[in-house]
Parts: structure tokens; C-alpha cells; sequence
């Protein structure tokens, strides 16, 4: 039985790729991260998932990232986080994690194409937007309905659509919609916004823009694309029928942990819970990102939160 256990992770040693540093995600935390440990000269290879940028990359523009007084295109600046990372010596593999083994080091990783051992990882994961749950919404998923304005705004040029949500994201990205749409209906289950003021300010200007307040939507239908959303107001529970060619959900996000539960500590909503030194509850493996951070979701912050897992990484080793 000994013999047969050494081998077994004598055969897993020889067929997995070994790293010092590992990371998952490729978003502004996993590759700030990758830039931080690359300049350790750590060599850190970046999973990049199915998102190459993270939802940064899907944002048609960034107006509060410190540096670009103008703004930036989101696709633009997940280019320039990944050159800067690739100039140190990251290397960017496109590939997704599997299964994760974190019960014992090297912590092993499975991808679609390989294995890897890792002394440390850092998980990056970032957050997916959420699901309103109502009958329609998946049957008619990239058929009138979306999760992101920047990908699907241009087919709905001179069309009606209803945006939902009152945070920064439905906001901005309701502004964004009215460049394509006739009008943008959005549509909140209160009577106050979330959002910030500056992008508040900017939808209550907008022409194209009207609220739906106290309502919320809880059936999608039409014939092959949407045509039509059911409201039904919170207050007075009436439903009424409103006529719409798009449906376009900001309702916030969930974070991307699947993957590591019951492996890792998370909080009641998932996040992957971390200290101050972006440390886990396994020690060699860090969190970094909108996957361990409910409260900020700024590129800056998940930026800011990689750079600093990939310092802890780094002191880390140089420890062991
Ligand atoms: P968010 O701030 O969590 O807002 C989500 C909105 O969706 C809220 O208005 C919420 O209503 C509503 N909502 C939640 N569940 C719902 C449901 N089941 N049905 C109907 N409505 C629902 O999410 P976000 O707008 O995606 O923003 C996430 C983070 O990113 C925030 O920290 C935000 O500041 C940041 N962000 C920043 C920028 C920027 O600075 N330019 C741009 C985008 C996002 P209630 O208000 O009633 O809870």
C-alpha cells in the first residue's frame, strides 16, 4: 500500500508542471498580482479562465482609474495590465482550473489541458453577474436578454429596451445604451437609486432615459426575441404588461467560488474570506478581487488587493 501511494504522487509530481506561483484569473487582480510576482522574479503563470481582462475587459470605458484623466477603453486597459505583466516574464495561459487540491503542498491545480503543482496560489477569480430567476430569462439569453452592454448595445440600435437595476453598473451602462436605443427604460425595485451620484446625475439628464420605480420584472417573453416583460409594482401589486425589444440585467454579481468550496473558507455569500494580507484560511494560498471582496469592486481596490497577495505570496517563500 506504501508503494503504491509514493507512486501515486511520484506519477502526480512528474506529470503536473511545477510553479512557485500560480494564479487564477485574469482579471485587475490576478494580473497585477502576476506583474507584482513577476518582478520578484517568481515566474507566475496566470490561468486566464474564459474571461482574458476579467469584467473590466467588457466595459466600454474606465473613467476612474488614477492615471487616465480621460478615460480608457475596458478592453484597452486589460491589454495594458496583461503587456505590463508579460514584460516582467508572466506567463498568460489560456486554460481554466477544474478541480483544485488544496489539502495538501504543492497545492494542485487541474486544467482542461494539464496539471499543475503550485507553492502558492492566488485566486482571482472575479464575480459573475447575477440572475433575476424569472420564467424567460434563460430561454431568451443573447436573444433580447443581456448582461452587458458593451457586448450587445449595437443590436439594438433604434429599439426600446428596459434596463434593470439602480446601481453604478445600470446606470453607466443604461447611459451607455441610449448611444444605440431609442429609449431606455429602467426599471428599480425602489424608489432611490443606489448608484453614485455622478452617474445618477448623468441618467436623470439623459433624454432617452426614463425609471420605473417600485416595480420589478417577473416574466420574459416574446416570439424568438423578446417582446414584452411583465412588471408587478411593489407597493400596489398590479402587473402590467410593457412592451420592450431588450432586456438588460445589473442587478450585481456573485462571486466565482465554486471551484474552491470546501476547500477554503467562505462567507455566508460566498466570498472567499481573507485578512488584511489577502491570506485564506489555507495557509500558501491567497484571494485577491471581487472574489474575496463584497464591499469595494473597483478595479483599483481588486488591483490593489493583487498586488498586495502577490507581496504576502513572495514573503511567504522567501520564509519557507
Ligand atoms: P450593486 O451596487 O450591488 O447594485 C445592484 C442593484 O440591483 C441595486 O440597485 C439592487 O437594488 C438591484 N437588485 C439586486 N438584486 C435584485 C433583484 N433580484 N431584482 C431587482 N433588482 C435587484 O451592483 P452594481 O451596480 O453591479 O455595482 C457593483 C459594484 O461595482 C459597486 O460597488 C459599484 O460602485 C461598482 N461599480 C462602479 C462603477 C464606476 O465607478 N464607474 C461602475 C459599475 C460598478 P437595491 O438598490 O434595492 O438593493
Amino acid at each position: 500500500m506504501e508503494i503504491k501511494a509514493n507512486s501515486g504522487i511520484e506519477a502526480r509530481q512528474a506529470d503536473s508542471r511545477h510553479v512557485d506561483v500560480l494564479i487564477i484569473g485574469a482579471g485587475p487582480a490576478g494580473l497585477a498580482a502576476a506583474l507584482y510576482a513577476a518582478r520578484a522574479e517568481l515566474k507566475p503563470v496566470v490561468l486566464t479562465g474564459m474571461t482574458m481582462g476579467g469584467q473590466v475587459a467588457i466595459t466600454h470605458i474606465v473613467e476612474n482609474y488614477p492615471g487616465f484623466s480621460e478615460g480608457l477603453g475596458g478592453p484597452e486597459l486589460g491589454e495594458l495590465f496583461k503587456t505590463h505583466a508579460e514584460r516582467f516574464g508572466a506567463e498568460i495561459v489560456y486554460d481554466s482550473a477544474t478541480e483544485v487540491d488544496f489539502s495538501q503542498r504543492p497545492f494542485q491545480v487541474d486544467t482542461y489541458g494539464g496539471s499543475f503543482l503550485a507553492k502558492t496560489i492566488i485566486i482571482a477569480t472575479g464575480a459573475t453577474p447575477r440572475h433575476l430567476d424569472v420564467p424567460g430569462e434563460v430561454d431568451f439569453t443573447g436573444r433580447g436578454v443581456s448582461y452587458c452592454g458593451t457586448c450587445d448595445g449595437f443590436f439594438f440600435k433604434n429599439k426600446d429596451v428596459v434596463v434593470v437595476g439602480g446601481g453604478d453598473s445600470a446606470m453607466e451602462e443604461g447611459v451607455f445604451l441610449t448611444r444605440f436605443a431609442n429609449k431606455v427604460t429602467v426599471i428599480h425595485r425602489r424608489d432611490k437609486l443606489r448608484a453614485s451620484s455622478i452617474l445618477e446625475k448623468r441618467a436623470r439628464e439623459n433624454p432617452k432615459i426614463e425609471f420605473i420605480w417600485d416595480t420589478e420584472i417577473d416574466h420574459i417573453s416574446g416570439d424568438g426575441t423578446v417582446q414584452e416583460v411583465r412588471l408587478r409594482n411593489l407597493k400596489s401589486g398590479d402587473p402590467t404588461r410593457f412592451k420592450t425589444d431588450g432586456v438588460f440585467i445589473f442587478i450585481g454579481h456573485s462571486p466565482n467560488t465554486d471551484l474552491f468550496r470546501g476547500q477554503l473558507e467562505l462567507d455566508e455569500a460566498s466570498y472567499v474570506v481573507v485578512n488584511k494580507y489577502m491570506e485564506t484560511s489555507i495557509a500558501g494560498v491567497f484571494a485577491a478581487g471581487e472574489v474575496a471582496d463584497p464591499h469595494f469592486r473597483q478595479v483599483i481596490t481588486s488591483a490593489g488587493m493583487g498586488a498586495a497577495a502577490a507581496i504576502q505570496a513572495t514573503r511567504f517563500l522567501e520564509a519557507e
